[in-house]
């Protein structure tokens, strides 16, 4: 499994920002030149038809050793792309060995520091090999740990032929934080049964629940007319989305009130004008059924807050984000089965928690692909606290090994 962490330190030197403004795909030209070499990496290992299409996406297969003719293909899949809303260029990662609980101070910035006291998930990685940023900029281990391991992976199976497996599918989607990673993905092009995403964080995780999202913009409609003669024939549309704003759920229902398995109703973005207010909403439950429920409730508060302006009215759109992948999942048992098998394997205890929010993978087991997301190693992402673990890392691509064999092995 050697490997990784030189990949690693490597890749996260490439600036791979994504931008939500650009409407080109991938978002940003620099994605390209990683994506580009990471094709030409596979390739010198052997891996053949490792190619980047038109949108960016490398796409590449590791060919079956076994003699079995009905092993199912498994896909493994890591975004290249970095958080826009963090400095991704010029990274300069950072190796703290055989990390004993210390303060990690970064050096560019020593007022960022990871103390274990505030990162309780470093308390599992005491003798490991911590990498992090400089102080200024995010580390990009979401997802570059991901890549690193699957990468390592191919190279350990092509230079280990009497490993029997089918055949192995990669893909490295551009703009995955930008929520645009499965926008060009062609499942079918991509033929794999089932896949991974190895994008979550420490060793052991699979995730194979996701918020169902939804989004629902309300908008208010008032009168408007020169406000000094405006008496009895103005409505101001303000007035009234600013009433429903006021009865939305306080102190349950909120993304600052909730976690664990609780949705939430998110007011994020209003346009006003006394003529015309919209407010949207981000409306996220693990139950889709209970999105309705919370979508019913939004047009309740909103017609009551509109009673109280005569001569306004309200008018809703929902518009459908993504869905829980558990719901696809659940059809397909074996693959999350599968990647708890391969923890076990590599010595590990499956540990499972539902993620709020959504992962490409939400989006692909809609598409017709189920995908989990696995451990990577990755912490604190977004930030320039970020960081991973080179011994986690390490056992990711363990367990991607064990799941090609996993599957051999049921068939
Ligand atoms: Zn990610």
């Amino acid at each position: 499994m050697t490997g990784v962490l030189d990949r690693f330190l490597r890749y996260v030197q490439y600036d791979t920002k994504s931008d939500e403004r650009s409407p080109s795909c991938p978002s940003t030209a620099s994605q390209l030149v990683l994506l580009r070499d990471l094709a030409a990496e596979l390739r010198a290992l052997g891996v053949e038809d490792a190619a980047m299409d038109e949108y960016g996406y490398v796409m590449a297969t590791i060919p079956a050793t076994t003699v079995k003719r009905a092993v199912p293909t498994i896909g493994l899949i890591a975004h290249v792309d970095t958080s826009p809303e963090m400095p991704g260029a010029g990274v300069k990662p950072i190796v703290h060995r055989a990390y004993d609980g210390r303060d990690l101070v970064l050096p560019d910035d020593p007022a960022v520091v990871l103390r274990l006291a505030e990162i309780p998930a470093l308390a599992d990685q005491i003798g490991h090999d911590i990498i992090t940023a400089s102080g200024t900029t995010l580390l990009g281990a979401d997802d570059k740990a991901g890549v690193a391991e699957i990468v390592t992976a191919a190279a350990h199976l092509a230079a280990h032929p009497e490993i029997p497996h089918g055949a192995i599918r990669i893909a490295f989607p551009p703009d995955e934080e930008i929520g645009r990673g499965t926008e060009h993905f062609d499942v079918e092009r991509f033929g794999a049964r089932c896949a991974y995403t190895l994008d979550g964080g420490s060793r052991g995780e699979i995730e194979t629940e996701s918020f169902s999202a939804d989004a629902i913009t309300a908008t208010f409609h008032g009168f408007n007319t020169h406000p000094g003669y405006a008496k009895g024939t103005m409505v101001n549309a303000i007035k009234a989305a600013a009433a429903f704003v006021t009865l939305l759920p306080a102190d349950s229902l909120s993304p600052e009130t909730t976690d664990g398995h609780d949705g939430f109703l998110h007011p994020y973005v209003v346009q006003a004008g006394v003529e015309r207010t919209s407010v949207r909403l981000l409306v996220r439950d693990f139950a889709t059924a209970r999105l309705r429920e919370k979508e019913a409730l939004v047009e309740r508060l909103a017609r009551e807050a509109v009673a109280r302006f005569p001569g306004a009215r309200v008018e809703f759109a929902v518009e459908e984000s993504y869905r829980n992948m558990k719901e696809m999942l659940d059809r397909h048992p074996e693959v999350a089965d599968h990647a708890r098998e391969a923890i076990r394997r590599a010595g590990l205890e499956p540990r499972t928690h539902p993620i709020r929010g959504g992962t490409d993978g939400s989006r692909l087991s809609f598409m017709g692909l189920p995908t989990p997301n696995l451990f990577a190693g990755e912490h604190n992402f977004h930030s320039r606290l970020e960081w991973g673990s080179a011994q986690d890392m390490e056992k990711a691509v363990e367990v991607i090994v064990n799941l090609g064999k996993i599957r051999e092995e049921g068939n």
